[in-house]
């Protein structure tokens, strides 16, 4: 099929004799093993027009964006209409997200500040406006928000492929045989549209196993390898590639002997994943005990995505992402609206709503921050809340509105003592007063719970207990805080643990205190999406976790294949170390022989 220029986006290259058997690494995205040709398709068009408008030119160009929103999402409308018979429910909402976010009003706000205040072309506009949002995840320092700031540029990339009438089709109807596509990016779109027949697998540059475009090649059961550095540079189409999608690792010009044990390892996990189609069932250990999954999202649109992978609800939602790149903070008829739609969609699953975590790791310009040498023991989160009671009361507002339309709990971060929920609830207080002043409905029980990530908290579990409703403990900060290791730094990574002696017994306190007072506890911090760690929390009285949405089916698989029993006695062998390595050795030698299949492929993604 011809490009836009008539030539064909398959870019074909005379391949020079290679040296054998050159590896590159990269990321499982999408497990299995393929051999085949390459084909590298072009890397897609990326300048983008800059030109000043004047400012009665601002009306046509904000029009000229909602046209071009209107014909992208028709385009990929037509693209869930051509897989909605071949797709699975994850495939086909994650192209239904894509919609719900082009449309969205945060995109278009930005957009509209840019064109109108800044007087910037609409190509200008969205680039700028994506490139921000995109920014601003990155800066997050956190893999899965990271792994969002692609799905916005890809939103950015649709839109200016309509203002610019571009379309990069794939087509591989050219080739004679199964090949291999190799690329910078793909977006989940064109992965949706790709046969399996025609596509031995993919290898990309850029993507993380959570990324949709890697959840959409594991739907359609494409082996695929993504993050793979300089891949561009190292592999010419009509190179003969082995993908090696259980390892992450690629390649090129392979020995017989490298795609014989690929092939026999590829058999054996092929055998595991047969089993592992366990999306339907709850989650439950080998002996029945059951264990609530619940997804962790960023975006409205992401709660479609956690159901379809199984999440029985929503156990954080992050709601600061309402407030990045914007001026002004969302006022409190967009954040309702913004919540409704979660709850709606959920119901009647429970949807855990955290109270904005602004400050620290998570950027957002609307506020002037101060600056600070420690931003993140500054003005964070409930203490930026606590600052500016009219923002905190905003949002507890837009909540409270929500609680009317499904299960709706309240969650706050970075709780240091018991005096700042005490202060939370009489603003949560206050906002249901004036929420029923202004005659909107709200649910009669709104559970306000708190988040254990900072030690004092975690010290004062059983105090907390008494006073909220659950608790929910986020490892990433708990870790971070207790061990006094910057979770944005790369260097000390490897003291970031959550196997480390002091975090497990600051949890097991968190447990207990729970039981004293009778409350739930759960935990939302990335530990949950460890296969060993989940069945360490399982065994420590943990029966409710919640992770990223992809993470889910993996977990759920590890909880079946042990018992209670089992983890209760990995946990007490555990309780007799002191060191981090020691604990995770234990673990991997109970743990490691019935979870290595599902371990394999975390270990290559992480
Ligand atoms: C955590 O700290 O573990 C957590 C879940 O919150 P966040 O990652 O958003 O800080
Ligand atoms: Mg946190």
């Amino acid at each position: 099929m011809a490009g836009e220029d008539g030539s064909s986006p398959i870019a074909r290259s005379s391949s020079a004799a290679r040296p054998r058997g050159v590896e590159l690494d990269g990321i499982a995205g999408s497990a299995g093993v393929a051999v085949g040709r390459a084909v590298v398709i072009d890397a897609p068009e990326s300048s983008v027009v800059r030109r000043r408008i004047t400012e009665q030119q601002g009306e046509e160009e904000l029009e000229r964006f909602q046209r071009a929103v209107t014909s992208a999402s028709r385009a990929l409308r037509e693209v869930a209409e051509r897989i909605r018979e071949s797709a699975t429910r994850a495939e086909s909402s994650i192209v239904e997200a894509y919609i719900l976010m082009l449309e969205d009003e945060t995109l278009r706000d930005a957009v509209e500040r840019r064109i109108l205040g800044e007087c910037q072309c609409v190509e200008w506009a969205v680039d700028g406006a994506v490139r921000a949002m995109a920014e601003q995840l990155r800066a997050a320092h956190d893999p899965y928000l990271a792994e969002r700031s692609h799905d916005f540029e890809f939103i950015g990339d649709r839109i200016l492929r309509q203002l610019g009438g571009r379309q990069r089709t794939l087509s591989l109807v050219d080739l004679e045989e199964p090949g291999i596509l190799v690329a910078h990016d793909l977006s989940p779109a064109e992965t949706a549209g790709l046969h399996r027949e025609r596509v031995a697998a993919m290898v990309m540059e850029v993507g993380t196993r959570t990324s949709h475009t890697a959840i959409l090649a594991r739907a359609l059961e494409i082996p695929a390898v993504v993050g793979v550095r300089e891949l561009l540079t190292q592999v010419a189409t009509g190179d003969r590639l082995l993908v090696d999608a259980l390892r992450g690792r690629v390649i090129v010009e392979p020995t017989d002997e490298q795609i014989a044990a690929a092939t026999a390892r590829a058999e054996r996990y092929r055998a595991v994943a047969e089993r592992s189609r366990v999306l339907q069932r709850p989650a439950a250990t080998r002996c029945g005990v059951r264990v609530a999954l619940r997804g962790n999202v960023e975006l409205p649109a992401e709660a479609g995505i956690a159901s379809a992978l199984g999440a029985e609800g929503i156990g954080l939602y992050r709601t600061e992402f309402l407030y990045v790149d914007r001026a002004e903070p969302p006022d409190e008829e967009a954040q309702f609206e913004t919540y409704r739609r979660v709850l709606q969609v959920m119901s009647p699953m429970p949807v855990t709503l955290r109270t904005f975590d602004i400050g620290g790791d998570k950027y957002v310009s609307a506020f002037q921050a101060p600056a600070e040498m420690n931003p993140a023991l500054g003005l964070r989160a409930v203490r930026l809340g606590l600052a500016r009671p009219e923002l905190f009361l905003t949002q507890l507002r837009a909540m409270v509105r929500a609680s009317a339309y499904g299960s709706l709990a309240i969650m706050v971060p970075m709780i240091a003592s018991v005096r700042e929920l005490r202060e939370v609830r009489s603003l949560l207080e206050r906002a249901r007063r004036e929420v029923d002043a202004a005659g909107h409905p709200s649910a009669r029980e709104i559970p306000l719970g708190v988040m254990i990530e900072v030690p004092s908290a975690a010290v004062m579990a059983a105090e907390l207990a008494r006073e909220a409703a659950f608790m929910s403990i986020g490892t990433n900060d708990l870790v971070q805080y207790a061990l006094a290791v910057d979770r944005t730094s790369r260097e000390l990574a490897y003291l970031a643990t959550p196997f480390d002696p002091a975090i497990l017994r600051l949890i097991h306190g968190v447990v207990a205190a729970g039981r004293l007072h009778d409350r739930p506890v759960s935990v939302c911090g990335a530990m949950a999406s460890d296969p060993l760690a989940a069945v360490l929390l399982v065994g420590m009285g943990l029966r409710e976790l919640s992770m990223e949405a992809s993470a889910i089916p993996g977990i759920k698989e590890a909880l079946g294949r042990v018992t209670l029993a089992e983890a209760e006695a990995v946990v007490a062998a555990a309780r007799a170390l002191v060191t981090a390595e020691e604990i995770e050795a234990l673990v991997i030698e109970r743990l490691g022989p019935l979870l290595s299949d599902l371990l394999e492929l975390d270990a290559a993604g992480s």
